[in-house]
């Protein structure tokens, strides 16, 4: 059973709040999953890459561990954003990035749009734009429900190379918050915090430029690993990550 068909079984059986932010280019559901409750909000989303859809298992891994825990504020968890690609990939085209339309969600959001080092203006199974911000649905569903959650935190899953971003152009106040939070997520991951300057149009980008709040990109997974990480590397990089949300809500 795949990935897909895997989440959709498992938002069935799900007992907690849960529901749909929008559907993808081909019409498949974006499930959302909420735990927790509070003033403190976090979204932590998963797979907005087609190939990195092993952060879809450690989102369901994370929502069955921390469905037991009491939490210190609310986990909204959008488990898989990119669902069309994810199936792509699947398919038969494991580099594969972009959504069904070509267009590489995370480089579609408003936040420096077509400014990025490796941003491209044509269809490609990565690094296309799109043809202006927010052109594809799953970045709309994304944005319109981060704007209606009005999350404290944000927290975007990628694979690969055990990494931590958390900068985009904010300063002084702002940049300690987030490289003090940032500094939390490394201490428990192990994993090294980046700068990334050459990265524009991201979720996590936008979240930073134009919601002024903390936002994270944490890459799961050796660099040494393959794209798409097989799911035998699922029990370790859990482990890594399976305190950041409860620790990250306790800092808020
Ligand atoms: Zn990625």
């Amino acid at each position: 059973m795949d990935v897909i068909k895997e989440l959709k079984i498992f938002y069935k059986r799900f007992s907690g709040e849960k529901g749909i932010i929008g559907y993808s280019t081909l019409k498949r559901p974006i499930y959302y999953f909420a735990l927790g409750g509070g003033e403190k909000k976090i979204i932590a989303t998963y797979s907005i890459h087609a190939r990195e859809y092993i952060t879809t298992y450690l989102a369901m891994e994370s929502i069955k561990y921390l469905s037991s825990k009491r939490l210190n504020g609310k986990i909204y968890f959008v488990p898989c954003v990119n669902p069309d690609g994810v199936k792509i990939c699947i398919k038969g085209k494991p580099l594969y990035k972009a959504n069904a339309k070509r267009v590489d969600l995370n480089v579609n959001f408003d936040a420096d749009f077509g400014k990025g080092k490796h941003n491209l203006f044509y269809e490609n199974d990565e690094n296309f734009v799109g043809k202006y911000p927010f052109s594809e649905k799953e970045s709309r569903a994304l944005r319109d429900f981060t704007y209606f959650i009005k999350p404290n935190l944000t927290l975007s899953y990628h694979s690969k190379g055990e990494e931590i971003y958390y900068h985009f152009k904010q300063k002084g106040e702002r940049l300690k918050r987030d490289y003090a939070l940032a500094k939390e997520i490394a201490l428990l991951t192990g994993y090294k915090i980046k700068k990334t300057p050459f990265s524009s149009g991201g979720y996590k980008d936008w979240c930073i430029d134009k919601l002024s709040i903390p936002a994270f990109t944490i890459e799961v997974g050796s660099d040494s690993l393959t794209h798409p990480i097989k799911k035998e590397s699922l029990p370790k990089i859990f482990t890594q990550n399976k305190e950041v949300l409860i620790r990250l809500l306790e800092k808020l």
